[in-house]
């Protein structure tokens, strides 16, 4: 099919440029500038065309993937259908990230969904269905049940779990780690109970900060199929993180000799998650003192440690998303072009975002 058989989606116009980050005259100059000035784009062109007011196609839809760095295929794409935008969105974040920063974040998390979707395509893998529980909260059933329900149903050995990401990815979650230009986002995940859970997590972040994000966000996909109230299932989210990662039965012991900065420091090495989320767990568990709990915050915050904790914690990488490319690349045998393609990317952004890693140790994960 040539550019001239095709019309964009004026919703697909709108989210490709969010997930640019760009304000609509930033297109429209945009546009200009890709005809190298055979062409004047106004930002009212732009703002009529993502109402549907006008239509996109043949010359100007090519001057308009231009501007976003998308081929044309992708801005006729209909969002809906690709399922992208449905389904309920939860991001665990600060509360100083802008609307338009969290905007662009969102639109990103749409469009992976379509990436990983076109590749998962293309590559005909076995559909293998995922084990992520629904767990409906109620009088009787807490947040931390449904963890011990879940770190059940993995057969999660007790103690610190090994590998947060791979147990999600190894449940049937797809899990991409991107930088999300801003650290005021640690990890954005969406799931509407039937396409497949996807997670979206920030790259910036350190590792123990990430494996409790992480957890956070299953804790949502697991318990929350509803919109609520957003500081009670924050809450439950962070009470689901803390008992999956570090579960009451096992930890308890680990600070029975008391919480200094020195043992929260080593216990950091074994469990893997921050000193300030093992220090508000020994809190939980009742382990020390109101007043031992303050003094021990005031040293933290004297020595730094609210912005950088020692004790750095590798970060986990996703290995699924890998596997896939490499199914398409080594076992389909499709080309740099062609695998970019079925991502719905331009092959440079295909290479940047799904060919830095190294690949070669998670081929066997998809053929298990
Ligand atoms: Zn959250």
């Amino acid at each position: 099919m040539t550019s001239g058989d095709l019309q964009a989606h004026p919703g697909m116009l709108a989210l490709a440029r969010e997930s640019r980050g760009m304000t609509q005259t930033g297109v429209a100059d945009a546009m200009t500038k890709a005809s190298g000035g055979a062409a004047v784009v106004s930002q009212g062109y732009v703002s009529r065309a993502e109402a549907g007011r006008l239509a996109v196609g043949e010359d100007r839809l090519v001057l308009y993937a231009a501007a976003l760095g998308y081929p044309p295929e992708l801005l006729c794409a209909d969002p809906q259908v690709g399922g992208v935008g449905v389904g309920l969105i939860h991001h665990r974040k600060r509360a100083s990230l802008s609307a338009s920063a969290l905007r662009r974040i969102h639109a990103e998390l749409a469009l992976v969904r379509l990436q990983v979707a076109g590749m998962a395509g293309a590559a005909a893998l076995p559909e293998k269905g995922h084990r992520v529980p629904r767990v409906d909260l109620d009088d009787l059933t807490t947040a931390r049940d449904a963890a011990r329900q879940v770190r059940r149903e993995w057969s999660l050995p007790a103690g610190p779990v090994a590998d947060v990401i791979g147990s999600i990815e190894a449940a049937g979650c797809w899990v991409v780690v991107r930088d999300l230009g801003s650290k005021l986002l640690d990890a954005v995940s969406q799931w509407d109970g039937r396409q497949m859970p996807l997670m979206l997590v920030n790259g910036l972040a350190p590792g123990d900060r990430c494996r409790f994000s992480v957890a956070h966000e299953l804790g949502h996909l697991v318990m929350h199929t509803e919109p609520g109230t957003a500081g009670e299932q924050e809450k439950q989210a962070d009470a689901f993180a803390s008992e999956f990662l570090m579960p009451a039965a096992d930890i308890r012991q680990a600070f029975t000799g008391g919480v200094d900065l020195a043992r929260l420091a080593e216990l950091k090495r074994t469990w893997r998650v921050s000193m300030s989320a093992l220090l508000r767990r020994a809190v939980d568990l009742n382990a020390l003192s109101d007043w031992q709990y303050r003094t021990v915050v005031v040293e933290m915050s004297a020595l730094g440690y609210r912005s950088a904790e020692p004790v750095v914690i590798p970060p986990e990488r996703p290995r699924r998303v890998d596997a896939l490319v490499d199914v398409l690349m080594s076992d389909r045998g499709l080309d740099l072009d062609r695998a970019a393609s079925c991502a719905h990317l331009l092959p440079e952004d295909f290479e940047r975002l799904y060919m830095a890693g190294d690949r070669s140790l998670s081929h066997a994960l998809l053929r298990r």
